[in-house]
């Protein structure tokens, strides 16, 4: 396993560890500033800017991009719906390509409002998948599929695991040996509890598909479902054994941190934010 410390460059920071409260600028300058070797922008953080000129920035500032986050959920209850959010998720794909983004991540949404079906959801998941996964060829943008925690299946993601991820790359992209476009990300929040996690882990590696490796800690009790995400360090997972296992299996990328905490991390300075994350990294992780 790599060792963190004084390490900076080999982690990133997703820019929602941020809340999202100062522009795209801002934030490329402090995370740089603090001696980390990424960042991850969100789609929010390039409205209205143009994606060329918010790469050069983000290359002028040192850092990398480990990922480009996130694709229009892609079920919808009639056609044209889904046409367009396959036409939304190609033009976050161009943006991607623009970034020079490791991966663009899919968190690929359930059943739309209205519906009881989850097989048809999931159909719908892979049937776009497939199509995206065409465009991003073309693009030279890999597409990472984010299984997220069963917590969210009815509305965020009907990819609940890293062997259903898996499986779904598998299909739409057999391995034949060449660098594979469609993988995964291994989100510690996501997928920490799963029965099956070393095993799948090392399978995504030996497939070459884990594209990201996102960390932040499971707080014990959860208060809210989507922004209650802990620091490294604060919660019950073992972060290090994860990290022991995605690097093991060859993951080589960056280590990123993705905190959603409306309560508690968001109502804090960026510069304490960013300072913890830079401590538990090396610490925790
Ligand atoms: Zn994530």
């Amino acid at each position: 396993m790599r060792d963190l410390s004084l390490r900076l460059d080999l982690c990133a920071i997703n820019t929602a560890t941020l809340g999202h409260r100062s522009p795209i600028e801002e934030v490329i300058e402090l995370v740089a500033r603090h001696g980390f070797g990424g960042i991850c922008p969100w789609r929010r953080d390039l409205e209205g800017r143009d994606a060329q000129t918010v790469a050069r920035r983000i290359r002028d500032a040192g850092l990398q991009v480990s990922g480009y986050c996130r694709s229009t959920y892609l079920p919808a209850l009639d056609k044209a719906a889904f046409d367009a959010a396959l036409a939304d998720n190609r033009r976050a794909i161009d943006q991607a390509a623009a970034l020079g983004a490791a991966c663009f991540v899919m968190v690929v949404g359930s059943m739309p409002q209205g519906s009881r079906d989850l097989p048809r959801a999931r159909a719908q998941v892979e049937e776009g998948t497939a199509i995206l996964c065409e465009y991003a060829r073309r693009a030279n943008v890999r597409l990472a599929l984010e299984p997220l925690h069963p917590m969210y299946a009815n509305d965020r993601s009907c990819l609940n695991t890293i062997e259903q991820a898996l499986d779904l790359a598998e299909r739409i992209e057999p391995s034949q040996g060449a660098r594979p476009l469609l993988g995964i990300v291994v989100d510690a929040y996501h997928v920490w509890w799963d029965p099956h996690l070393a095993r799948d882990v090392r399978r995504a590696g030996m497939a070459g598909r884990i594209f990201a490796y996102h960390v932040c800690d499971w707080l014990a009790p959860t208060r809210d479902m989507l922004m209650d995400r802990g620091m490294m360090g604060d919660g019950v997972i073992d972060l290090q054994m994860l990290r022991s296992q995605v690097e093991q299996a060859g993951y080589q990328g960056l280590v990123e941190v993705e905190i959603f905490s409306e309560q508690d991390w968001w109502s804090r300075s960026a510069h304490e934010v960013l300072s913890t994350c830079a401590d538990r990294l090396q610490s925790s992780c």
